[in-house]
This record gives C-alpha cells, sequence and structure tokens, in this order.
C-alpha cells in the first residue's frame, strides 16, 4: 500500500499545531496535524484543576474568536481555555488527528522530504512542523533522595490541596505555578513554606489597565530577546480570584513563610540559600520598573488614565525577609509533602536530524530550523517575548506559513535560467 503523503505534517495538536494549521489552511498548504493525546490535551489534564488563564479574555485568545460566555476582563478557566482551543480547531477545520503520536521523523533519501513515523503507520512529508511544545518535561532538581521522608511531587502533577497529605506544605519556585499553588494551600488551611528565587513580578493592573496591555503598549510583549542575564527569569504572575498582583510581603502577611533557593538536603534538613532578600528586592525593582514605564508612557502619550498611586505602597517587611531561615527541619515543622515547581524541558528526541545544540535546543531563526523544512513553534521567546503565550504564537505561526509558502513558490518555479542579452539601444 502506498504511504500517505501531505505537504506540512504539524506534530502536536495544543494552540501551536491549532494556530499553524489556521495559517496553512488559509494558504492553501495541505497538511495534517498529529496529536498524540487529545487536541489541548495540556489545558485539559496537565494543569491544576483551579487554574485559570494569566490573561485576562480579551487577550488571551487567538484573533479569530472571542470568548462569548464572559467578560473580557474575565481570566477564563484552564478548561474553558481547551473547550475554546476544540471549539477553534473545528471552527477552522484543523484536520487533527488524535491519539496518535510521532515516533520517528528522518530525512528521506532521494526523493526529499521527511519519512515520519507514527503510531498508526508511516506518513511522507515535505515540511515538519514540531509544534509539541515549551513545557512537556516536568523538571526536578537533584535534591532529594528518594529516600528522604516526605512525599514530594512536580507542579504539572499537582491538581488540588485534597491531594496532598495532611500536615505543612513546602512549595519550591514561586514563577506563576508556584506562588499561585503556595497562596490556594495558604487559603484551604495549610501551612506552607515558599521558596523564591530570581523572578519578574509585574502589576496585574496599573491605572486601570491590565498588564498585558501595558506589555503591548511598552513594546515589551515584543521585545526579541531577553535582557543579558534575564534569560531564564521566571515571571510571577495570576488571574486568580479576579487577578491580583504577587505581592509575596502580602502573602506572608496571609500566612506564608518565604525561604531563599532550595539549595540541598541532608538527614531530613533542607537547605536554602542566602538569597531571599537579593531575589525580593529584585522582584520589586522589575515591578516599580513598569510603573515607571507606563507613567512615562502616560507623559509622553498625554493618554488620560487615572493616578494610582496605591499601586506604589510598600507592605511592611515580614520577619521571614528581614531574617530569613537557611534550614528547615521537615518534621519538626510537620512538612508532609515538598511540590516542585521548577519548570519543564522541551522533548524533540523523535526528530532524528541535526537540528539542535550541545544543550539539547533547537537551532533556528524564529522558528526556521537550520535543517531546510523543518520549524519550531512555541518555543519561548521564539521571535519575541510573547512567543510561548497564546496569542504571541498565532503570530509566530503566521510567520512560518509564510517561510513554508515561499519555499513552495520557489519549488513550483518551473523556468530555466537563460542568458538574456541587454536589447540593442
Ligand atoms: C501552568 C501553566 C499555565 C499557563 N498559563 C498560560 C496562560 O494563562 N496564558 C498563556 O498564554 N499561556 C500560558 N501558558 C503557556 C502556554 O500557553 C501553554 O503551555 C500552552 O499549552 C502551550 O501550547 P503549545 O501548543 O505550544 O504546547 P502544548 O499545549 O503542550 O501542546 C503540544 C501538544 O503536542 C503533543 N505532542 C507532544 N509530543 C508529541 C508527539 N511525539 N506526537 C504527537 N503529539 C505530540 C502533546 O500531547 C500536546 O498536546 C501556561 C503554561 C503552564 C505550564
Amino acid at each position: 500500500m502506498p504511504r500517505e503523503r501531505t505537504d506540512t505534517l504539524i506534530v502536536g495538536g495544543g494552540q501551536a499545531g491549532i494556530a499553524m494549521s489556521e495559517h496553512l489552511g488559509r494558504a492553501g498548504v495541505p497538511h495534517i496535524v498529529i496529536e498524540k493525546n487529545r487536541t489541548a490535551e495540556a489545558w485539559r489534564t496537565g494543569r491544576w484543576d483551579n487554574l485559570v488563564a494569566n490573561g485576562p479574555a480579551w487577550h488571551d485568545r487567538f484573533p479569530g474568536m472571542a470568548f462569548d460566555d464572559c467578560h473580557p476582563d474575565a481570566f477564563v478557566s484552564k478548561d474553558r481555555m481547551a473547550q475554546y482551543l476544540v471549539d477553534y480547531a473545528a471552527m477552522i477545520g484543523a484536520p487533527i488527528r488524535e491519539g496518535v503520536e510521532v515516533l520517528s521523523a528522518a530525512r528521506l533519501d532521494g526523493p526529499g522530504g521527511f519519512l515520519v513515523t507514527t503510531s498508526d503507520g508511516q506518513i511522507e512529508a515535505q515540511r515538519i512542523v514540531a509544534a509539541t511544545g515549551a513545557f512537556q518535561h516536568p523538571v526536578i532538581p537533584p535534591i532529594l533522595p528518594e529516600t528522604a521522608p516526605v512525599q514530594h511531587l512536580h507542579s504539572f502533577h499537582y491538581k488540588s490541596p485534597d491531594q496532598l497529605p495532611d500536615g505543612a506544605v513546602m512549595v519550591v519556585g514561586a514563577g506563576s505555578s508556584g506562588a499561585q499553588i503556595a497562596d490556594e494551600l495558604n487559603r484551604a488551611g495549610r501551612k506552607v513554606f515558599l521558596s523564591v528565587g530570581p523572578h519578574d513580578r509585574p502589576p496585574r493592573r496599573y491605572r486601570g489597565r491590565d498588564n498585558v496591555w501595558w506589555l503591548g503598549v511598552l513594546g515589551l510583549w515584543d521585545m526579541a530577546a531577553p535582557q543579558p542575564g534575564t534569560e531564564h527569569v521566571t515571571i510571577s504572575v495570576s488571574g486568580a480570584r479576579g487577578g491580583q498582583t504577587m505581592d509575596f510581603r502580602r502573602l506572608t502577611g496571609e500566612g506564608v513563610i518565604l525561604t531563599g533557593r532550595t539549595s540541598g538536603y541532608a538527614d531530613g534538613i533542607l537547605q536554602f540559600d542566602d538569597d531571599l532578600p537579593r531575589n525580593i528586592a529584585a522582584g520589586d525593582a522589575n515591578y516599580t520598573s513598569v510603573l515607571d514605564m507606563a507613567d512615562a508612557y502616560v507623559a509622553r502619550t498625554g493618554i488620560d488614565l487615572p493616578e494610582d498611586p496605591a499601586a506604589r505602597a510598600v507592605y511592611p517587611d515580614p520577619a521571614c525577609l528581614t531574617d530569613p531561615v537557611r534550614a528547615l527541619d521537615l518534621a519538626a515543622e510537620g512538612v508532609s509533602a515538598i511540590i516542585w515547581a521548577t519548570g519543564f524541558r522541551q522533548d524533540f528526541s523523535w526528530l532524528k536530524l541535526d537540528a539542535f545544540d550541545a544543550q539539547g535546543a533547537p537551532i533556528h531563526q524564529r522558528g526556521s530550523s537550520v535543517e531546510p523544512d523543518v520549524y519550531f513553534l512555541g518555543l519561548p521567546w521564539q521571535s519575541r517575548r510573547g512567543s510561548s503565550f497564546l496569542w504571541g504564537v498565532w503570530h509566530d505561526a503566521r510567520h512560518i506559513a509564510d517561510q513554508i509558502e515561499i519555499q513552495r513558490a520557489y519549488q513550483r518555479y518551473e523556468g530555466e535560467a537563460a542568458v538574456v542579452q541587454p536589447a540593442a539601444e
């Protein structure tokens, strides 16, 4: 039986794969989307129960469809986001094959293109778009030995407070996931310790506008590359309970105990770096810098936005900040669980090509791989700061569709270069 063929094979049916399908569909490029689970699986099962979007509904969406059942300033639930993406895929007629895993993709000798081996047979494709997500495999730093007398899990596997044994909880990592999970556990009546590393923490709202709007008008979503030294700084934002600025001093007032970065473990004792005041100060500086840039924007443009002095109020420093703990005796503090909100890694092991650097990261320019006819989508900072977010990936997908169209146009060309003498004067 002849193998199935397509022009472009998109691997992954999340928001990146759907956005890619929309742009290829518009350009008339034959394609298939292969999804090993279900459409938008990460939003369905890869998040905790109460997660809501980090950005308001008017912003965290694709241009072609608005949320029709909530206020534009609402932060939609993860399930609503999954449904949105499923509806969007149906609206554009995305040719998604669910429950099929891409096992490998390798270059075909002879005719060019790629041989893609899936759990449901082989497909030949002229091009491949890897849209498998930036947050694939949970990463836990090798700090705790298997024998440590405490349950521990990655934030990827955290669903709700009820899932954890009774007792206090240590949350490691204060990006958006860790800070929100610590807040949720604290509100559920748990004693919570939160290990805080370097982070940005923009204001949720300022002068009557949401952070996503400020990032837009200040050009920060479009920043092409991270500031040197801030490549891996996590952003701590939340849409929970209508959306509040992530303020670590406020959290301590509500009961959370902060520590520095978790650095080691021995004999039942978790150890922390001496960096908590520095990390909090850097987060504060980031917060203030956004307010300052926003004020400068108001002054420059004359836009009529109300003053907002309350945004510059600072809660008093709590004891855990002025005299941070450097070690935590887990048993003595009744810590029964540790949640590692310590990030994810990508996995392109199925792509049997020389397209990666020594760390396994794709080598690419705005998503176009060094390997011809291979594209990546949804990478952090793929073209700009917004690249791995819902609205940003849509714009990156458009760029990649353009690149594919350009290549297809060259490949369709059938002329023969001839030496044409200039016409006589
Ligand atoms: C906790 C959390 C909260 C977030 N909140 C927001 C938010 O509020 N707003 C926002 O804009 N962004 C948010 N993000 C960032 C980003 O929008 C999401 O991670 C989003 O799911 C990324 O979409 P994606 O399509 O790139 O990847 P994914 O959603 O991960 O989709 C990739 C798909 O590829 C499939 N796949 C992987 N390997 C294969 C294979 N070999 N064969 C076939 N299929 C495969 C997977 O099953 C998956 O469905 C959040 C991220 C996290 C981790």
